[in-house]
């Protein structure tokens, strides 16, 4: 065992403050890591205030984690001390289910998330990355590029993978039309991405002071979401729309939009429903509304190794774990530039 420092929400109404744990000794298949950086995402805001019902406490979020190898277990192939390593939404699975055989871990029943979830090495819950080390699984621990700057990877284990994944899924690429809803950690790596990809590539945004960020980031074009007549100009013209709004709104608008036979796919994960969608929305065009979570550990390392290869990385704010509770403040009111990330050299003031 080993002694860890951390932030952690203790209920979903307080701030989150400084909170002490043991992780577990490095077993045979483990791999520690000093954290050096843990992005911010929504889901962490969602899950410690308690948004999706489910949460238990103390709680240490955070899954979006980079940083240096310090001890690998008897088994470990894949990793040596001193190699850089990443942590996303997975720690582990069940192995042998079908979703699994296909590397598609994420849809295992019994995958267990990096924080918040059931530990099958103790009967507590898995703590994330708002602290100063992990011990996980070589299967679940990412092999980073030195080349890229380090604080600005760590969002794509998280926002990178969950907007890549529904992108490759879907065949989004050159001659297609794609929309990304909302501004944020998800729909800045949508952008990237799906302009990396050939798309012509639409931002919807709430926000009309992001639209310059959102031509350097990758849009072909920006649409004022709010604004009727801008909407109505792109009837039925999208092949494929990621929404990444954290928050519930009417999904018809944009469901209008499609072509015939065209998806749009929902990532985020409001605390309440979004209203009905019209069904009439959907036949008489033989649309598809589909859903998407994160990405496999196979895709990831996929993810990681694209953006390596054609440098892409997050556009971040670095701040000190200090300031977790104002970040997630801002973060509510869709102001983010486009993702928080803790330097967590900043947690040994809190010790
Ligand atoms: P974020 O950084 O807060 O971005 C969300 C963006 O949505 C905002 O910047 C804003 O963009 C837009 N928005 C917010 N409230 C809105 C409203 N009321 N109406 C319309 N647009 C609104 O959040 P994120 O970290 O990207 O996460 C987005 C969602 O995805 C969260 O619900 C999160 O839990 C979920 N998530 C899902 C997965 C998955 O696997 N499916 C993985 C990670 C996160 P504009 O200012 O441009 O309008
Ligand atoms: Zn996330």
């Amino acid at each position: 065992m080993t002694k860890a420092i951390s932030y952690a929400a203790h209920d979903p109404k307080s701030p989150l403050s400084p909170f002490a744990f043991e992780r577990r000794a490095v077993g045979e298949n483990d791999v520690q890591i000093e954290i050096l950086y843990c992005g911010v995402c929504h889901s962490d805001l969602h899950q410690a205030r308690d948004e999706w019902g489910n949460s238990t406490f103390p709680m240490v979020p955070g899954h979006e984690i980079v940083g240096r190898v310090t001890q690998v277990g008897s088994a470990v192939t894949k990793f040596k001390a001193g190699d850089l390593a990443g942590v996303g939404c997975l720690v582990d699975s069940c192995g042998t289910c079908p979703d699994c055989a296909e590397g598609l871990e994420q849809y295992c029943n019994n995958s267990v998330f990096t924080y918040n979830s059931p530990d099958k090495h103790n009967n507590k819950s898995t703590y994330g990355g708002y602290s100063n080390l992990i011990v996980v699984d070589q299967h679940f621990t990412l092999k980073v590029s030195e080349k890229l700057d380090l604080a600005a990877v760590a969002p794509l284990l998280c926002a990178g993978i969950t907007t890549y994944s529904p992108l490759k899924h879907w065949k989004v690429g050159k001659g297609h039309k794609v929309g990304i809803v909302g501004l944020g950690g998800l729909g800045h790596m949508g952008l990237k991405f799906a302009h990396a990809f050939g798309a012509y590539t639409v931002l919807f945004t709430t926000s009309p002071g992001k639209a310059e960020d959102a031509k350097r980031l990758g849009a072909d074009e920006v649409v004022i979401s709010k604004n009727p007549e801008e909407m109505q100009q792109h009837l039925q013209s999208f092949d494929f729309i990621l929404n990444t709004v954290a928050a519930p709104h009417d999904l018809d608008q944009f469901m209008s939009l499609l072509k015939r036979d065209g998806s749009m796919c929902l990532v985020g994960v409001p605390d309440s429903p979004h209203p009905s969608p019209s069904v009439g929305n959907l036949i008489f065009k033989r649309r598809t509304l589909a859903g998407s979570l994160i990405g496999g550990i196979e895709e990831t390392q996929e993810m990681l190794d694209f953006c390596a290869e054609h440098n892409i990385t997050s556009d971040i704010e670095l701040i000190p774990i200090q300031q977790i509770n104002t970040a997630f403040e801002r973060m509510l009111k869709s102001d983010v530039k486009y993702r928080f990330v803790i330097d967590i050299d900043s947690l040994k003031q809190a010790a």
